[in-house]
Order: structure tokens, then C-alpha cells, then sequence
């Protein structure tokens, strides 16, 4: 009889594939559950009319050099740096997003936005909640042009009073920057060198494991410890979990809040279509999108044509665990329920907003753990 144990993994994200590198060669039995037909998830490269995209823009930023060493053990990172624009439509101007300094003398209300700047100066902003502490920190005028709305449509909620104040945006801690305009400064940032994108990544991942894709995991019967999925029934002595945890403990404590998104690929006849140094765009008022981005100048793709992305938020998909409060402690109360063996990483697993580097952490982790 063998004593080899096993490890089911629920999902083949870059957090499930993760740990299957990772522990592959460790004398586990290792099986991965998946959905899609392909893995990688919103990462995975996909083509149209021969240009690469993925679903969103995908870039690597890091500054955890084990996650930087994990990526690159797999697929080639290319370093290149990513600068974004806001759209205001009622100053209609494209203004650096982050904020600059530089670029409020160009606003129609600089004197009001002066004015409430200086009333803020040397005041530590509220931790109250995300709508407090962005209204102390910048004032009224300029959470109304930049964040209010774009921040209600990108999480599909009411009031940003319900969004925790720990939340972290790109920019928290340094609201307004003065002089670089990178997207961010203070750390690693890149892209595969190669055109399928992270595909490499996740095909050398799953080599030499149990892959079953087309599998819909159903759900998790925690007491006998089987987890229940279109292909069949799975057990295993260790499961990790990627996968929203409602659905898999059969909604115990009511469904989890997400934000989706349609993404809308389309191919302009232009060989470019946003500003030379743009990578992307938001659109920060009550437009129907959030964000359009350019693929051409992450993937560097050579053609007479351009391919743009544009993200539409939506509640038929599950891409953003709403971080409010109330579903925050959901989300504990189902994390109580999680049995002994049972981790549960990445964007769902863990329900924050995880990015890639964050998914690879939780798989070093979960391996460190799983090890000791
Ligand atoms: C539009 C968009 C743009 C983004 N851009 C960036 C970016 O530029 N940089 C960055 O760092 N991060 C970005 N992110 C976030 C980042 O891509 C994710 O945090 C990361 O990929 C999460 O990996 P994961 O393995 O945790 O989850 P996922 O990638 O979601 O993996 C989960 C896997 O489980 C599968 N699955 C789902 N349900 C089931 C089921 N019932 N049964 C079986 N399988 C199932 C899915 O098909 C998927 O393959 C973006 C996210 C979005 C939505």
C-alpha cells in the first residue's frame, strides 16, 4: 500500500499552479482541479487577430525577491515601467495617475483645490473608512474628480464609507507624488520576454502532475473531507483551496460580495491609439468602464494595428472580493469553518485583493507549511 500523501488543488491560477511547482519532487501525490480548458486563469495569454492579450493588463510588479526568483525559474520577465492616466470628463483633460502636483495648476478649480490642500497640510488622514480617509487626505474636489465614482463603479457599491480604510490603492500613503510619474517607483516591475505571456509559466508548472481540466469544483463536504467536482468525487490528505470559499462550503454563511468585469478585446486599424508613455487609461467618472488598456505596450507585439481592452464592471462574474467591512467578517466566519490540511490562498482563497506577486507568496508559504 503506498504511504505517498496526497494534495488536491482547487484551481490552476497562478496560486494553484504555484504550489504544484512547488511541490512537486517533495513525495506527494499531487492533482489539480480546473475549470477552463487551459490554465492561468485571467493570465493566461490568448490571441486576436494575432495580437497577445490577457484578460486585463497582468503585469508583474514585486518586490519580494523569492516570488522574483519563483517567476523567473519558469519564464523569461522583461523589466519595463508602466505609467497611467485618469480621464476627467468634466475637465475633459488627461491627467498623471497617480496624482502630481504638476498637474493641478491645470484644473479649471485649482484655487478650490488649493485652498483644501492647505487646510489639510500636516494632518494625518482619517482611518475611518476609504471614503474618510481619502477626502482628508485630498480634500473634497479631488476625491470627487478621482476617486468617488471611480472607486463606487470599480467595486459596483453604493458609498465608499463601506470600504475598510486599511484598503490599499496604488497610492495610499503618498496621495498626491511630486515629479516621477510611474505607475510605481519603489519596486520590480515587468512582463514574459516571450509573446505567450506566462503561458510558459503555467504548462512547466503542471508538467509531471495529475491535471484535470474542465473540472468544476461544485463543493467541499468538510466532514467526510471529499470534494465534489463535474469529473467526480476527490479526496486527498492535504487540499489546497484557490477557489471563492461561499460556493465551496455550500453558501453556509451567504454568498461573498465580488465586483466583475466584462473585457471587451477590440482591434483599432492604428498602429497606436493612446499616448506614447500610456500603458493604460481611466476613465474616472460615470462612464460604463474603468480602465482601457493597450496591449502593444506591455507585450511589445510588432504590428500596422492595435489591439485595446476595455473593462466593464459587471455582477455576473467574481474578479474583485469587495473589502467592506461586513464582508470581511463573512469571510472569517467561513475561514472558521476550514478543516485541519485545508489552505486556502490567492485572490478567492484568501478573499483580498491579491495581485500576481501576492498569489506566488501564498504558494511559498502553503509550501513551507505544508514541509514543516
Ligand atoms: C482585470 C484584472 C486585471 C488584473 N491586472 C493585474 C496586474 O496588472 N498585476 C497584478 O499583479 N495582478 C493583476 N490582477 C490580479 C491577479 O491577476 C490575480 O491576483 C492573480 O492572478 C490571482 O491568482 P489566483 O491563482 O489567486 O486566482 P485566479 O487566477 O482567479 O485562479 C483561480 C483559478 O480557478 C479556476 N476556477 C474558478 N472557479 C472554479 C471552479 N468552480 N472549479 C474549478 N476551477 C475553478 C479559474 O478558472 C482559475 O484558473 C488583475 C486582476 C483582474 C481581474
Amino acid at each position: 500500500m503506498s504511504t505517498q500523501k496526497s494534495i488536491l488543488i482547487l484551481g490552476a491560477g497562478f496560486a494553484g499552479t504555484t504550489v504544484a511547482h512547488l511541490m512537486k519532487g517533495k513525495g506527494f501525490d499531487i492533482t489539480v482541479l480546473e475549470y477552463d480548458k487551459v490554465p492561468g486563469g485571467g493570465c493566461r495569454t490568448r490571441w486576436i487577430g494575432g495580437h497577445p492579450y490577457t484578460f486585463g493588463p497582468r503585469i508583474f510588479f514585486s518586490r519580494d525577491d523569492e516570488v522574483n526568483a519563483c517567476i523567473s525559474s519558469l519564464v523569461k520577465i522583461r523589466q519595463f515601467f508602466t505609467k497611467s492616466y485618469t480621464y476627467v470628463e468634466k475637465d475633459s483633460a488627461l491627467y498623471n495617475y497617480p496624482l502630481q502636483y504638476s498637474d493641478l495648476p491645470k484644473m479649471p478649480d485649482y484655487k478650490q483645490i488649493e485652498g483644501e490642500l492647505s487646510e489639510r497640510k500636516g494632518k494625518t488622514p482619517s482611518v475611518n473608512n476609504f471614503e474618510d480617509y481619502w477626502i482628508s487626505a485630498i480634500g473634497p474636489s479631488l476625491y470627487s474628480k478621482f476617486v468617488d465614482d471611480y472607486s463606487k463603479k470599480m467595486w459596483g457599491i453604493e458609498s465608499n464609507k463601506n470600504l475598510s480604510a486599511e484598503f490599499e490603492w496604488v497610492n495610499r500613503g503618498t496621495p498626491i507624488r511630486d515629479g516621477d510619474t510611474r505607475l510605481y517607483t519603489d519596486q520590480f516591475q515587468g512582463y514574459p520576454e516571450n509573446e505567450d505571456g506566462y503561458n510558459q509559466f503555467f504548462d512547466k508548472a503542471l508538467a509531471g502532475v495529475k491535471y484535470i481540466p474542465e473540472s468544476k469544483v461544485e463543493y467541499f463536504d468538510w466532514d467526510r473531507r471529499v470534494v465534489h467536482a463535474s469529473t467526480g468525487k476527490f479526496e486527498a490528505d492535504i487540499i489546497v483551496n484557490t477557489l471563492p470559499v461561499d460556493y465551496l462550503f455550500r453558501l453556509t454563511y451567504g454568498k461573498l460580495q465580488y465586483c466583475g468585469r466584462k473585457f471587451i478585446p477590440f482591434v483599432l486599424p492604428v498602429s497606436q491609439a493612446l499616448p506614447d508613455d500610456a500603458t493604460w487609461i481611466h476613465y474616472s467618472g460615470n462612464e460604463t468602464f474603468t480602465r482601457i488598456t493597450e496591449f502593444k505596450k506591455i507585450t511589445t507585439h510588432k504590428s500596422p494595428h492595435t489591439l485595446l481592452g476595455m473593462e466593464i464592471p459587471d455582477n455576473q462574474s467574481r474578479y474583485y472580493p469587495v473589502q467592506s467591512y461586513s464582508e470581511k467578517a463573512r469571510f472569517q466566519k467561513y475561514q472558521e469553518m476550514f478543516p485541519k490540511n485545508f489552505y486556502s490562498i490567492g485572490r478567492h482563497g484568501s478573499f483580498k485583493y491579491k495581485g500576481i506577486p501576492d498569489a506566488i507568496r501564498d504558494a511559498l508559504d502553503v509550501k513551507k507549511q505544508i514541509l514543516s
